[in-house]
């Protein structure tokens, strides 16, 4: 009996060793500073959520006049590509969140969602292919997505990590974008006067030199707020997510580009209104990086007399990468809401529905056999009825892991 599942695992520990090995590529995690100048790669990943800036609400009305889209967006081309997959996120510890109020945040987000893809369709004649939204309740408190503990993680990996535990896949094997809305407790509010961090920001999980899957991170409170200018953010951080860097890494302005990559304050919206130019355009270098992502717009191709019709030379196409997400997305793994025995190698559950009947002694047994057998498995966590029993992280006493500045 607890020996049923043990076949299987031989394979899927193969495989996941086998494909983490290759991450180390680009290892730097520049981390949160967004407007850094000296720097080359400008990984833009955590923006302040234009906080600061005060819109007048339009009205529900006004907001809402869309028309269905077109039914053939959702078309897939190849067997690797991409969806756009639109989340919910709820730490244990928002309290009373409520199903209407679930209702209305998917609602909303599959709006903005929709809206964002046909601006996409606008300018590339493609477009990515988007699911709809999904609520994920976690176990894990805003506590532990705010903490730092040292190991150069933050919440954008940690959200990272849970997300992928929780679609029980690595970031090798995901095929989705995450565009992830924390709600985050209405006790515990961010910002300035917090001091604490907003969540915002978006990345490629391994980076745009190997695109494909990516996470946006935003704040419900912003989804909701007509105040806020979440319409632009989305299509600007779904460029991140896409592989794009500002275009001040591709020496273009930062404050004044059309570009939806740039900060032009004209480009804000406000609810469901665009800013101005429908919150900005492409320049050459983000049509070209964006034809090289052919998982996420297959169809896309660069055409020069088409989208660099001056025919100027492009700038800083591979020093503006974005780096990958650090390896600690592969094993930090979130505890899900546990029956029984559960054993996760890296971030993926591993063991089969029967775990669940086992005793602790046998989970204890079971797990013991793993962590002595799967040695080059980076990470096993077991837990039983929902609690960590044992965990053993091979990365971090493996110096060769470690991250570069
Ligand atoms: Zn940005």
């Amino acid at each position: 009996m607890i020996k049923s599942f043990f076949m299987p695992l031989a394979i899927i520990a193969i495989l996941v060793s086998g494909c983490t090995v290759k991450i180390d590529e680009v290892n730097t995690d520049t981390n949160r500073d967004d407007q850094r100048p000296s720097k080359q790669i400008d990984t833009s990943v955590y923006e302040a959520n234009n906080e600061s800036n005060v819109y007048q609400p339009v009205s529900s009305e006004e907001s809402t006049a869309k028309d269905e889209p077109n039914p053939n967006l959702n078309d897939k081309v190849r067997d690797d590509q991409i969806y756009i997959q639109p989340i919910i996120l709820v730490p244990a510890d928002r309290e009373n969140f409520s199903d209407s109020e679930q209702e209305s945040m998917e609602e909303r987000l599959n709006l903005f969602m929709k809206i964002a893809q046909e601006r996409y369709l606008e300018l590339l004649g493609s477009t990515f292919i988007l699911n709809a939204p999904e609520t994920f309740k976690s176990t894990l408190t805003s506590e532990t997505f705010n903490n730092l503990d040292g190991e150069g993680q933050d919440y954008a990996h940690r959200v990272a990590a849970a997300l992928l535990g929780w679609r029980e896949t690595t970031r090798d094997e995901s095929n989705e974008v995450y565009v992830v809305i924390y709600a985050r407790p209405l006790n515990k509010p961010c910002g300035v006067a917090y001091n604490l961090r907003c969540y915002g920001g978006a990345r490629p999980l391994n980076g745009t030199i190997k695109p494909g899957p990516g996470i946006v991170l935003l704040e419900s409170r912003s989804l909701m707020d007509d105040n806020q200018p979440f319409l632009s953010t989305l299509v600007h951080e779904l460029g991140h997510a896409f592989g794009l860097t500002h275009v001040n890494c591709h020496g273009r302005d930062l404050y004044t580009d059309s570009s939806l990559m740039s900060y032009n304050k004209s480009h804000h919206s406000k609810g469901f209104e665009w800013g101005e130019n429908k919150s900005g355009d492409l320049g050459a270098e983000e049509y070209y990086i964006l034809s090289l992502n052919k998982r996420v717009f297959p169809k896309f191709e660069y055409d020069r007399s088409i989208h660099n019709p001056t025919g100027r030379e492009l700038v800083n196409i591979t020093a503006c990468y974005i780096p990958p997400m650090l390896k600690n997305i592969d094993y930090t793994i979130p505890l899900t809401p546990g029956k029984g025995y559960e054993l996760f190698h890296n971030s993926k559950m591993v063991a089969g529905k029967d775990a669940a009947n086992y005793t602790r002694e046998q989970a204890q047994s079971n797990c013991k056999w793993n962590v002595e057998t799967y040695n080059r498995v980076k990470a096993i966590r077991c837990s039983y009825n929902g609690e960590m029993f044992r965990e053993v992280i091979l990365s971090l006493t493996d110096k060769s892991l470690e991250v570069s500045p």
